[in-house]
Parts: structure tokens; C-alpha cells; sequence
């Protein structure tokens, strides 16, 4: 082993510190191996990414003698389908993550866990009850009172047998009859209290098809799946805590395991302004509330990548985050600033107008185009640079120019100067208005002395630079500008009683803007390619919807902290 490990630096988590410790101990024959565990009941989000990144992010840090597998806990036949696990698969490699050979199903371990329930029955550890859902809930007991154990318990070892057989050759209707662990009807912990191990479900299974009509209990599937695979770290997320002993119950009291895991709990991610659960993001998409699971607004990982959030950036983001042992409530803002900090690195820079205003630089000739050099990224030379054209009308940010200027004001005003950005300072002249009112155009002049960055001879040097699109030369675009799908930071707790969390769905959470004005270079924008439109957001040619010469842009993040003032 190396001598590193028997000394863990103060900075591990508790998680891999416990890791070194084992290490150090020399248990598992130096091995860690992990696994990401999906009921494939839904797409993942961002919170399932927290528990990827450790899982894999163990087995990379201890190679080789380390893996992770994914396993599908596909106990649950009637909430599950194979258009889960593909799109589990696939995000789990988009996040960067390689399981190998080490794919597996828990439904792949159902012969298995039927002759462990048997092994169980056989010790009278387990038996057969005729209770109901409701008649097992009355008979636990409460927190200060213990349970009444059912007469189910008192059978013999032979009848249990016989029942637990003729449950699986479908002999019972379901809820008719269900194996329960005998535990302890008296504990502390409602989870012993002769827990359900097996129970009737006569359901089409997507992998085992009509095979079996009795199926497995997660809790009981769980560990035992964990043990097949010779998994030592079996992380979860906090709730699993008070499931602990009987994970260990069921470790200890079953013969023939290959591996003795055991199981250790961390704080699940909870990010403000959205939802986190499959259950909830479900209901978003079966009612329409948002355009599928990969809606960009919504925090699944199929989400955020069409947003164009990059698979680098969440992994950073499960890195400044951690782990801790107390569930927390993690500001979006936190996500949004890794997500910069990796655009910022890979985007190239273009100018876009969303709200465009008009400016005729009435000095400048009629027909005359020329092209100014732009640097495709201000920190990379090798990025290299593009032609942006200009001619005599062109398009501004309708909000860089305000008739009656605030204090502090530095854009385009009345009489006020500004530069163009790489190309030289114009004044505004007047204001065209139509018969309502509304400003139409600005008329401006431009100095032909200020080119290169030259100050304006005998005037003060304008404090702002703005960016432009060449109106003869613009690409008309749509795009999209996502914001938080929530009005609320918790609409979970928000919701209240009822649990209706829709009500706090944000009604401008996508604004289509159809006639941005783009410079022409992004008509060739690759879809899936990231830009930074310059002064304004981090965009997206988005993968789907974008056609060659015609690309729709998704606004992934703003440029700075606190979503985007409209
Ligand atoms: P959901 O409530 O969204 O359905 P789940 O826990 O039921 O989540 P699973 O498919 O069982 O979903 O989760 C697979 C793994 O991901 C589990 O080990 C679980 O602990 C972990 N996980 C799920 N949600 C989070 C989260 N918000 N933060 C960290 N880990 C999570
Ligand atoms: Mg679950």
C-alpha cells in the first residue's frame, strides 16, 4: 500500500478519510469498490451527479485497485423503463465517467435474493404474513410504543416455505401476502420492525419480462446486490441512515456473501429555485410543465447539458460543494459560478444585439463596409481572431442608450459619446421617434480620429464601449433566454400542505426572443458549440434545434452573479 494513505491530509472528507483509514488497515485487500446505484424511474439531475462524481471520482482516485459499477436497482417493475436506463447510461459518460464491465441490474440478482429469502426462512429469521399494507402500518407501533408482532410470525418454518413458493408461482393476488424479516417488533428503529423483504407485484417487468410476480424490497435488494458485488463502500444519501442496521442485519445473517460492504451516508444535494427529485421532475414533464427532461430549464443532467452547461463544470461544482454529514440547502449561484468559470476558458467570443436599436452613423460613406479584427478570446491568442464588418448602419443594445441618462450612465446618450468596440467613438446627433413615441433610430457620428483606441482630440475619452452588429450584415436568430424555473428559493417547502410546488413555476422562466441580431461569423455556429456573446451571457448553439446557417441560440448563464435583470 502506499505510505501516503496511512496519513490522509487534513483537507479528505470524512468519506475519504474513512477510505484511507481502511486502506490503512489493510481491509478489502487494499480494494475500494464503489457503485452508483439508479432506480431507472426517471432521468438523473444534478443531485445524482454529487453521488457520480464520488463514486467514480473514488474509483479514478484509487486506481487501479478500485472500480465502480453502475447498477440498476431495478426492484420496482411498475415505475420503470428502458428509456431510463438509456438516458442514465449516457449521462453518466457525458459527466466523464467510465463503469467498463462493471454494468449490472438488480433484477439480474432475482434467483439469487429469492434463495437468500428462502436461506432466511429456513433460520426463522423471515416468514410469511397475511397482513395488509394498512394492518402492517397499524401493528408497528410508534416511535414511543412498540409494535404487536402479527400471528404470520408464528408459523412454521415449513408453512413459510410452502407460502413463500406458492407466492412466487403466483398463487396470491397482490398485497394477499408478503415476506417480512423477523426482527424485532420492539425497536427503536421502525425500519426492524419486521421489515417487508418480499412482496406481490404481478407486473411486466422491462428486463425479466413475466418471470416473476414477486419482487424484491430496496432494502432488502440493496445490501445484498451491494455483497454480490463485492462492493466495500456502499455510500448513500443521509435518509438510508436509520436503514443501516437492517443493511447490517441482513449482511450478517445472510451465508454465502462474496463481500461484507457496509454503508456510510452523506448529504444529498439541495440547490435553491428548483425541484430535486425524479418523482417531482416527472410530474413537470407528464403535465407539460416544461418541454420533456431535458428541458434546459429543469436540473436534470440531460437539462443542463442542452443548455449548455459542460460536463466540467458540474464536476467542479461537486467539488466545491463536498461533503458533509447535515443536509444543507446549496445556493444556484454557487452552480452558476463553476459554470462560468469553465465558459468563461472555452467560449469564443461573438457580438450579439437581443434588443436591438438602430444607429445610422450618418458621416460614414453609404456604401462602404470594412472589417475590424476582434480577438476570438481575450485571454488566448492562439484562439485567434475574426472579421467583424461595419457599415454605415448598425445595430446596439437597445438599453446602452437612454434619452433621459440616470447619474453614472456611461453609454450612449443625447450629445454623449461612446466607443464601439474595436472600432472607433460615435456622438450621438438626435433621436428618430415614431408617431407613438417610440425611439426608431438614433442618428450618430463617428470620428475618424479615434480609431485603434485613440482617445477623441480636445474631448474627454468616453468611460463606455459598447458592443454592435452590422445592420446590412446581421443574422436574424432566435434565442432563447432560460431563466430559474421557480419564483421561490424552496418551492418544495414553500408548497406547503397540498405539496403543489407548481404554483411556484416561474411564467418568464423562457423568453424566445425571434429577431436578435447576431454578427455574421455565428451563422456557422456548430450546434453544441459555446459562445460568449460579449457584454451580454454565455450562449449555446443549441444540439436539436439549430440548422446549418441558421442556428438557435440557449442562453446558458449571464455573465455575472444574480440572474439577469430584464
Ligand atoms: P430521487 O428522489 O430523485 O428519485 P433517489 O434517491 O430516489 O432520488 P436513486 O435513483 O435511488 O434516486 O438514486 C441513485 C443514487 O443517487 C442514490 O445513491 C442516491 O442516494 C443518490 N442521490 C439521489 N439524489 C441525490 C441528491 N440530491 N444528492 C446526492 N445524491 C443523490
Ligand atoms: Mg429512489
Amino acid at each position: 500500500m502506499p505510505e501516503a494513505a496511512a496519513t490522509p491530509p487534513a483537507s479528505l472528507d470524512f468519506i475519504r478519510e474513512m477510505i484511507a483509514a481502511d486502506l490503512a488497515a489493510g481491509r478489502n485487500g487494499g480494494q475500494v469498490v464503489t457503485r452508483f446505484p439508479p432506480e431507472p424511474n426517471g432521468y438523473l439531475h444534478i443531485g445524482h451527479a454529487k453521488s457520480i462524481c464520488l463514486n467514480f471520482g473514488l474509483a479514478q482516485e484509487h486506481a487501479p485497485n478500485a472500480r465502480c459499477h453502475l447498477r440498476f436497482d431495478d426492484t420496482n417493475p411498475t415505475k420503470e423503463e428502458v428509456e431510463y436506463v438509456d438516458s442514465i447510461m449516457a449521462d453518466v459518460k457525458w459527466l466523464g465517467f467510465d463503469w467498463g464491465e462493471h454494468l449490472f441490474y438488480a433484477s439480474d440478482y432475482f434467483e439469487k435474493l429469492y434463495g437468500f429469502a428462502e436461506q432466511l426462512i429456513t433460520k426463522g429469521l423471515a416468514y410469511v404474513d397475511d397482513q395488509t399494507h394498512e394492518e402492517m402500518r397499524a401493528s408497528r407501533g410508534t416511535l414511543t410504543s412498540p409494535g404487536t408482532r402479527s400471528a404470520g410470525a408464528d408459523r412454521s418454518v415449513e408453512e413459510n416455505l410452502d407460502l413463500f413458493r406458492r407466492m412466487r408461482k403466483g398463487e396470491f393476488k397482490e398485497g394477499e401476502k408478503v415476506l417480512r424479516a423477523k426482527i424485532d417488533m420492539a425497536s427503536p428503529n421502525m425500519n426492524l420492525r419486521d421489515p417487508a423483504l418480499y412482496r406481490i407485484l404481478h407486473a411486466h417487468h422491462h428486463r425479466t419480462g413475466d418471470a416473476w410476480c414477486i419482487y424484491p424490497m430496496y432494502d432488502y435488494a440493496h445490501p445484498l446486490s451491494d455483497a454480490l458485488e463485492s462492493i466495500t463502500h456502499s455510500l448513500c444519501t443521509l435518509e438510508f441512515e436509520h436503514h443501516r442496521p437492517l443493511y447490517e442485519w441482513l449482511i450478517a445473517n445472510v451465508d454465502g456473501l462474496p463481500g461484507a460492504p457496509y454503508q456510510r451516508e452523506f448529504a444529498r444535494l439541495n440547490l435553491t429555485y428548483t425541484v430535486m427529485s425524479k418523482r417531482k421532475l416527472l410530474r413537470l414533464v407528464k403535465d407539460d410543465l416544461v418541454n420533456g427532461w431535458d428541458d434546459p430549464r429543469m436540473p436534470t443532467i440531460s437539462g443542463m447539458r442542452r443548455r449548455g452547461i459542460t460536463a466540467a463544470a458540474i464536476r467542479s461544482f461537486c467539488k466545491t460543494i463536498g461533503l458533509t454529514k447535515f443536509n444543507s440547502l446549496t445556493e444556484i449561484a454557487l452552480l452558476e459560478h463553476s459554470i462560468r468559470e469553465d465558459l468563461n476558458k472555452i467560449s469564443h467570443r461573438a457580438y450579439g444585439v437581443l434588443r436591438p436599436i438602430k444607429v445610422v452613423i450618418t458621416n460614414y460613406p453609404e456604401d462602404q463596409v470594412e472589417f475590424f479584427d476582434a480577438p476570438n478570446h481575450p485571454e488566448d491568442a492562439a484562439a485567434g481572431t475574426r472579421q467583424v464588418p461595419l457599415c454605415r448602419e448598425i445595430y446596439i443594445e437597445s438599453d446602452d442608450f437612454m434619452e433621459f441618462p440616470s447619474d453614472g450612465f456611461h453609454r450612449l446618450k443625447p450629445g454623449g459619446e461612446v466607443r464601439l468596440k474595436f472600432a472607433f467613438c460615435i456622438i450621438c446627433q438626435e433621436i428618430i421617434k415614431d408617431d407613438a413615441g417610440n425611439i426608431v433610430e438614433l442618428r450618430c457620428t463617428y470620428d475618424e480620429t479615434t480609431r485603434h483606441g485613440k482617445k477623441p482630440e480636445g474631448r474627454t475619452k468616453p468611460k463606455g464601449i459598447i458592443h454592435w452588429v452590422s445592420a446590412r450584415h446581421a443574422l436574424d436568430a432566435t434565442v432563447r433566454l432560460y431563466d430559474r424555473l421557480f419564483t421561490v428559493e424552496t418551492p418544495d417547502a414553500d408548497a406547503g400542505e397540498d405539496g403543489d410546488f407548481a404554483k411556484f413555476l416561474n411564467p418568464a422562466s423562457c423568453e424566445v426572443v425571434t429577431n436578435a441580431k447576431l454578427e455574421p461569423s455565428l451563422k456557422e455556429a456548430a450546434p453544441g458549440s459555446h459562445w460568449q456573446f460579449e457584454r451580454v451571457a454565455y450562449f449555446y448553439a443549441d444540439p436539436m434545434d439549430s440548422k446549418p446557417g441558421a442556428p438557435v441560440f440557449n442562453r446558458t448563464v449571464t455573465l455575472k452573479d444574480g440572474w439577469v435583470k430584464k
